[in-house]
């Protein structure tokens, strides 16, 4: 006879009150009907995953007694952000001043990503880089650490640790860097397979190879990262193209066989899902075809263009290749953890380029929407399970892909509850950085109402067919 199966203890039921908007696609190719929004909403999470989401005159009568209820009325609740694009290193040297791409670098970025190889400090700035992107609303992230290994064991500790769906590697840089950054095309890739089988679909952690860009590793080091992404499908790549017309034309000396930035990348086999590009400034519409087709994705990073004076994006020219295209702050180069500041800029970059960036294209300028929604949790994620023995569970929204999670690993949904608050955003829309202790304090700015994102749903989707799915950002 067989025994019976133990009760299961009754789920842990919050309820959470505001207007709610989320996306279920594309814009503009589901015009109205690819979001939702309630003006009164309802959220309900049993357990921390999402059960129920739509008008609270609907759901409330159902709500159990003496649920727990969360009155947000007159504020927005929504998916956190994704930032397909930010350097958690460059923390401390936001805005500094004056320079363009290649002087940035050389006078800003290597000094401060030195210090990088001290364990403790790398530690210190991820716990603080974290807590400023939940304050900013973003819940996932695609991040550049440093060349050190122990850079990217610290972010993902402590990504870890707060329940977070993060994204980051090691930099590969074997040439035209200082010395005390330099590693070699072997030590890098021996390091970045043991960080990958370290890290890569543990608990909710990804790797993106990462080589910084092309002029700062040799055809051997992009050969071999080449050979890491076939060595290990699902795995992501992150790089720059194209942001500067000096880096482009050092990248025609250092390549004289490629014909153009674009091909450098294309030639070693990284151009391809999941592969995402910062930049992309100064392409043409062959290197624009070629991302469409390859499935490699672009990175919008509209504060960071604007601050070192590199370029307009051209949006209107990415849709005609259909090349998938996410939002990114790039901060050190941008000046602002905050996507609803990014997004204002990329409104605005628009707008010098002769484009009309609509507020809903803006929300998610990607050709996958599946992380703006707020999806149902309704099967266990055997993967994930598997890996921890511990509960997770794949939310379905029309695809497999979305994680329905609403919070992390232990049932905290208030750790990716984010609120963005008001104080704050009518305080005005600055940014002080400084060097040292101060760091930075972010003002998010562009919108008038008042908001809380919750992260509902920032699992990028392993078999999605683009890394792009990273970039369905919602404000
Ligand atoms: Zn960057």
């Amino acid at each position: 006879m067989s025994t019976p199966p133990a009760p299961q203890a009754a789920p842990r039921i919050q309820a959470f009150r505001g207007a709610l908007l989320h996306f279920l696609g594309d814009p503009d190719e589901l015009g109205a009907s690819a979001h939702e929004y309630f003006d009164d909403g309802l959220l309900v999470l049993h357990d921390g995953k999402v059960a129920a989401a739509g008008a609270a005159h609907a759901l409330l009568p159902g709500l159990p007694e003496g649920v727990e209820l969360a009155d947000y009325s007159g504020k927005l609740i929504m998916p956190g952000f994704v930032d397909t694009h930010v350097h958690y290193a460059q923390t401390d040297i936001i805005a500094a001043y004056g320079e363009q791409l290649l002087e940035w670098l050389e006078r800003y970025t290597f000094p401060i990503e030195r210090r990088f190889a001290d364990p403790e400090y790398a530690r210190e700035v991820a716990d603080f880089f974290l807590t400023e992107l939940l304050r900013n609303g973003t819940t996932t992230a695609l991040v550049f650490a440093t060349v050190h290994p122990q850079s990217v064991d610290a972010f993902f500790t402590a990504a870890q640790a707060r329940g977070l769906r993060m994204i980051a590697g090691k930099v590969l840089m074997d040439r035209n860097c200082p010395e005390y950054l330099c590693d070699t095309a072997d030590s890098a890739y021996a390091d970045s397979k043991a960080l990958i089988e370290k890290w890569h679909g543990t608990y909710r952690l990804l790797y993106a190879v990462t080589p910084r860009f092309a002029p700062t590793s040799t055809e051997r080091q992009l050969e071999l990262a080449g050979r890491l992404l076939d060595e290990h499908p699902g795995v992501y790549l992150q790089s720059h193209v194209a942001e500067n017309k000096s880096e482009v034309a050092w990248v025609a000396e250092l390549y004289p066989w490629s014909r153009s930035y674009i091909d450098v990348y294309d030639h070693f086999g990284l151009l391809r899902p999941r592969a995402v590009y910062a930049h992309c400034l100064h392409l043409d519409a062959a290197d624009r075809e070629r991302m469409g087709e390859t499935g490699a994705a672009m990175s919008f990073c509209p504060t960071s263009n604007l601050f070192l004076g590199s370029g307009l994006f051209d949006a209107d020219a990415a849709k005609r290749h259909r090349v998938r295209v996410g939002l990114g702050t790039d901060v050190g180069g941008g000046t602002s953890l905050s996507m609803l500041r990014t997004l204002d800029e990329a409104y605005k970059v628009a707008q010098l380029a002769g484009q009309r960036l609509s507020p809903l294209r803006a929300r998610v300028l990607s050709g996958d929407a599946r992380l703006g929604a707020i999806a149902l949790s309704r099967r266990p994620d055997r993967q994930f399970r598997r890996r921890q023995g511990r509960r997770f569970h794949r939310a379905r929204s029309g695809s497999d892909s979305a994680d329905g999670s609403a919070h992390g690993q232990h049932g905290r949904s208030h750790r990716a509850a984010v609120r963005i608050d008001d104080a704050r955003r009518r305080s005005g829309d600055t940014c002080h950085a400084h060097h040292g202790s101060a760091r930075i304090h972010e003002v998010a700015a562009l919108s008038r109402s008042r908001a809380i994102a919750i992260g509902a749903s920032s699992r990028p989707p392993q078999d999605a067919p683009g890394a792009s799915s990273l970039g369905s950002i919602g404000s």
